[in-house]
Order: C-alpha cells, then structure tokens, then sequence
C-alpha cells in the first residue's frame, strides 16, 4: 500500500472517520481518483465518512465528488476563518441544508486564532445555529482560542436542542464537560497520537464512552506516525488505536462505539 501501514484483520472492525475533508485531498498517492482514497481506507476498517463543507461556494463542487458514494455523507456550512466567503444566509442554507446527502450543519464555529472579526464570526455562528435548529441537523462545531465565547453563543443559542460534536477536540476536561453539558459530543483527532499531548489524553481517557467519535480533519493535521505529511481518512485508525490504548480497551471496542455513537448523531445519508 502506497500510504505504508499494514491493517492488521482489517474486516473485523469498522471505523468512521467523522470529519474530513474530500475534495481537498491529496490524490497523486491515489492516481488522483477519489475512489482509490476511499477504498485505502476501507482496507483500513474505514467504511463511513463524513466530508465536511466549509463555504458554500465550494459545497455544489464538494457534492458532485462524492455524491457517487453511499458510504460518504455531507455537511453544509460556512467556516468561521472563511472570512471572504459568502455569509451563510438563513434562508438559502436553510434549503440547501434539506438535501439527502447533508446530515449536518457546519463546521461553523469560532477561531479566535485565524483572525479577530469577533461581531462576523458570532453572527454566522448563530445564523448556523438557527439553521441546524430549523432543519433538525445536528451542528459540528469548531472552536480555537475561542472557548468562553463558544460555550457563551451556544447556550444563548440554545444549541443543546439540537446537539453535534466539538470537531477536532483540543480543550481541557473541564470544558469537555461543558460541551457535553451542553449536548455535543467530543470528537477527537490526530492531535491525540501526539506524545506531548498531555491534557488531550486526560480527556480522551475519562471520556463517557457514549460522546466519543474519531476524525482525521485529513487532509490536515496527520496523525502519528504520518505527522506532518497530508492526512487521510485511513488514518483514522491511527486515531482510534491511539484512544484505544489510553484506555486500555482493544482496538475493535473503540471502533465499535465510535461507529455506534456517529450513526446515532448523524444517521445516513
Ligand atoms: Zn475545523
Ligand atoms: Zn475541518
């Protein structure tokens, strides 16, 4: 295999890799056809992805690659570093959100990091909110450097009446139980394969077993041992053993509740 892993009895589990992002790929190890990507991940357990929109200018491009793919599901939404992208409007996200392949809205959020428009990114926040609300679609939302404020627009929000997931979970445990609080689930990345990731193992470790899922982000953040290369979704599994063993439960238990705890939040497409 190109990528340089070898699945152990890889039929025996099954993985989704509940956050990435498709048709940013890097396709040249996969003689640039998608469906190459998606069947190296199968090989790795991965059978299920969510391929997550992040303007809506990109979203119809994003739909018509995976739109072939009954094991891909999609999301709609407008990322809170999109800064020059088109302003989700309720109305219009509120119907392109209607369609069959969209589980979710999002990833919308707050990233404090990328740039400071805070009145911008708090308004498309809460337009998504409304959005998730109006069309039941549970909310994936990103959140960095941005914690207080997150916590605050949701429960003005009332985000708890639908839910999501905390994507690409990077805070503490006590924030992991306000999240939680709040009716989202904890995803976790690449970023807990990390060694020096001290208090990103303390929360996969006491998380309930109920609000954990899985994600690679790919094409960004690789987990070990790829760090630094460009993600994919088989590298999922990286993830999930990598959770498995700071909980000290196989493998295949992990794979089990992440896939039971997705299909529960998002259902299929
Ligand atoms: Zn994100
Ligand atoms: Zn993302």
């Amino acid at each position: 295999m190109s990528h340089g892993c070898a699945p152990d009895s890889p039929q025996s589990i099954m993985l989704v890799d509940s956050h990435c992002h498709l048709d940013r790929l890097d396709l040249k190890p996969f003689q640039s056809q998608l469906r190459n990507a998606l069947a190296a991940a199968e090989a790795h357990g991965v059978r299920h992805f969510l391929c997550v929109g992040i303007t809506l200018e990109d979203w119809p491009a994003m739909l018509r690659q995976v739109q072939e793919f009954a094991q891909v599901s999609t999301s709609i939404g407008v990322h809170p570093s999109a800064k020059n992208a088109r302003p989700p409007d309720f109305d219009k996200l509120r119907r392109l959100a209607e369609h069959p392949k969209v589980v979710a809205i999002g990833e919308t959020g707050l990233d404090y990091f990328h740039d400071q428009e805070k009145d911008r990114q708090h308004g498309w926040l809460r337009t998504q909110i409304a959005v998730a609300k109006a069309v039941a679609k549970p909310l994936i939302i990103h959140t960095r450097n941005a914690r207080e404020d997150t916590l605050r627009l949701l429960k003005e929000e009332r985000a708890e009446e639908i839910g999501g997931v905390i994507h690409c979970f990077s805070e503490d445990w006590d924030a992991a139980v306000r999240f939680m609080d709040l009716n989202f689930a904890i995803s976790l990345s690449g970023i807990v394969t990390f060694k020096n990731a001290k208090t990103l193992h303390e929360v996969a470790r006491r998380l309930p077993a109920d609000r954990l899922l899985v994600e690679t982000d790919s094409p960004y953040l690789a987990p070990e041992p790829h760090r630094g290369k460009s993600n994919q979704p088989a590298w999922v599994r990286h993830v999930a053993a990598a959770v498995a063993r700071l909980r000290d439960v196989p493998l295949d238990r992990i794979a089990e509740t992440t896939t039971a705890n997705y299909f529960r939040l998002f259902g299929r497409s």
